[in-house]
């Protein structure tokens, strides 16, 4: 006797059960699969006679159980209804125990759904949200490797709640591929076997990758990946859909509010921070840091420069010099519009002899940055926790600084206490 079950069954089990195959399957047993009626037939070639009763529910077939007899044995009509009923019997058994499995997977699944989108809701933060996202991710699908990246100009970015892979060389295939896949079409990616796809030498076989929408519009995706093939089933492919698509609103909205801020704090001609966002850094640093400086900077003759090249220029060059500014400054401290025509620097945790020579930097490198050429003048402030200045007066001395610096000749920057140091 044998069990031949089709192919959507869970196969944790030590019972010896053959996968049903329309390839290679007996025409009888094919018949008695599809038309769901008992067949019989003299196998000649094994030797023996077969029954084939199909495995039988009120939603489907499930597989076929097929008794073999010696040839010269004919299955008397008894014999045929009990085996028809005791395969009838394991059908609806089969299908009660396949229904009640999918009512629990549900209800899992929607309560994995449920509390993904509340917690999203509960967050401000987009990078606490995608490094939350993939936790559950991580969680559900044990995928090898996680991938959120979000649209900016026309091309994908890739988050830092994607795992290393992705920031690596090695990624960006699969990165290429999704992409691909995204400027043709809004539905999600699932790929069994990668590297069928592919001629190249493949590491993850298994991808799953499913679009963020914004109003209808690809905005972003996630993709999971791992190395085995088929390891993603079709269950998972469509939790993870519900998932992002429960998610992609809270998502949408925090980019929204992050880009919201983000024109609030940056300036619009230089995307320079603008005062506000100054003021507070500033504050908080007087309060919380160590040691800091603060760079008052002003054109040289800069109505000037307007005058002779128009308005228009004088815009440009504004932009070339806060280019330079973010570029020398780094990640080290900020760089702001203090307005007009005047910009500012500033940098917690430096010391004086840093900070001197940052701010000689600077005053060197803007006339080979700006075209046509200018120059700056600049006041210094620089403060140790021995001493902290008062907010106002921080700015206030920067401006006494940056007056002298233009009155001994410009291009160049003063310190408040008096002391200038000349430009060479
Ligand atoms: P000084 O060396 O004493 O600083 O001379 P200056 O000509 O730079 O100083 P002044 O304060 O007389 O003029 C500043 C000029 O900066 C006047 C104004 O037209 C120009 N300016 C201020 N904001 C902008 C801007 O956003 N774009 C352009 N193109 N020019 C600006
Ligand atoms: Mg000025
Ligand atoms: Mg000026």
């Amino acid at each position: 006797m044998e069990l031949i079950l089709s192919n959507d069954q869970d196969r944790h089990t030590t019972i010896d059960i053959k996968l049903f195959d329309y390839l290679s399957e007996r025409p009888a047993t094919i018949e008695a699969f599809v038309s769901g009626e008992l067949t019989t037939e003299l196998a000649s070639d094994l030797n023996c006679r077969l029954l084939n009763a199909p495995i039988k529910g009120r939603q489907a077939i499930y597989g076929i159980l097929q008794v073999s007899a010696p040839t010269t044995y004919l299955f008397s009509t008894t014999e045929k209804d009990f085996v028809r009923m005791l395969a009838q019997a394991s059908g609806n058994a089969l299908e009660n125990a396949k229904l009640y499995h999918q009512s629990h997977r549900l209800v899992s699944d929607l309560q994995l759904i449920n509390e993904t989108s509340h917690r999203l809701n509960m967050r401000i933060d987009i990078h606490e949200m995608l490094l939350f996202l993939q936790k559950q991710l991580l969680k559900s699908f044990q995928p090898m490797e996680v991938c959120f990246a979000f649209k900016k100009h026309d091309t994908f970015e890739i988050t830092g709640a994607s795992t290393s892979l992705f920031h690596s060389e090695n990624g960006q295939s699969y990165i290429k591929h999704v992409e691909q896949h995204f400027a043709q079409t809004n539905d999600p990616l699932f790929v069994a076997d990668f590297s069928r796809l592919t001629p190249n030498q493949i590491e993850y076989r298994s991808i799953m990758a499913i679009p963020i929408l914004m109003e209808e519009k690809i905005n972003g995706f996630s993709i999971v990946l791992h190395k085995e093939p088929y390891f993603f089933s079709f269950d998972s492919f469509k939790l993870m859909q519900s998932l992002i698509h429960h998610s992609s609103l809270a998502i949408a909205n925090s980019i929204l509010r992050t880009q919201l801020q983000e024109m609030v704090d940056l300036d619009h001609l230089t995307k320079l921070y603008a005062r506000s966002y100054l003021d507070q850094f500033v504050e908080k640093s007087l309060e919380y840091d160590q040691s800091g400086m603060f760079l008052l900077i002003d054109i040289d003759n800069f109505k000037r420069i307007n005058d002779t090249y128009g308005h228009q220029v004088g815009d440009k060059i504004l932009v070339q010099i806060a280019v330079q500014l973010k570029e020398t400054i780094g990640s080290r401290g900020i760089c702001a519009r203090w307005g007009g025509e005047e910009m500012s620097v500033y940098v917690p945790n430096i010391d004086e002899k840093e900070a001197l020579e940052l701010a000689s930097t600077i005053v060197e490198v803007i006339p080979s940055a700006t075209d046509p050429q200018v120059t700056i003048s600049a006041g210094l402030i620089t403060w140790d926790e021995r001493d902290r200045p008062a907010f106002q007066s921080v700015f206030l001395h920067a401006d006494t600084a940056l007056y002298e610096a233009k009155n001994s000749g410009k291009n160049r920057f003063c310190t408040h206490n008096g002391s200038y140091q000349t430009n060479s």
